[in-house]
C-alpha cells in the first residue's frame, strides 16, 4: 500500500481502565474491530478494554452500549481543508 491510498483516522478513544468493568460489549461493538480486552487487570479485578492505537473512525458505538459512565471517550476529527 502506498502512502497515498492510507486514510486519516476519523476519531479515536480514550478508556478509563478504572472505570471499566471489563464486560466487553464494546469490543463486540466495534466494526473496525480495534478495542479489546486487555490481558491484565485494573484495581476492580477486572480486564479492561484497550483502544489499539489507531483505526477508530468515530462512530460512538462503544460509548452508547457502554452500561459504564465516563469509562469510555469518543473523540471525532474534523477534517481540516489543505490550504
Ligand atoms: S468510536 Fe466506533 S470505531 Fe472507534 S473504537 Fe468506538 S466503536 Fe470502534
Ligand atoms: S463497554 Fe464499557 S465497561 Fe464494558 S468493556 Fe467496554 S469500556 Fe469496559
Amino acid at each position: 500500500m502506498t502512502q497515498a491510498n492510507v486514510q486519516p483516522d476519523r476519531g479515536y478513544v480514550t478508556i478509563n481502565a478504572e472505570e471499566c468493568k471489563g464486560c466487553g460489549l464494546c469490543v463486540e461493538a466495534c466494526v473496525p474491530r480495534v478495542l479489546a480486552l486487555a490481558a491484565h487487570l485494573n484495581h476492580q479485578g477486572y480486564h479492561p478494554a484497550e483502544y489499539a492505537g489507531s483505526g477508530c473512525n468515530g462512530c460512538g458505538l462503544c460509548f452508547h452500549c457502554c452500561p459504564e459512565p465516563g469509562a469510555i471517550t469518543v473523540y471525532k476529527l474534523a477534517r481540516v481543508a489543505a490550504a
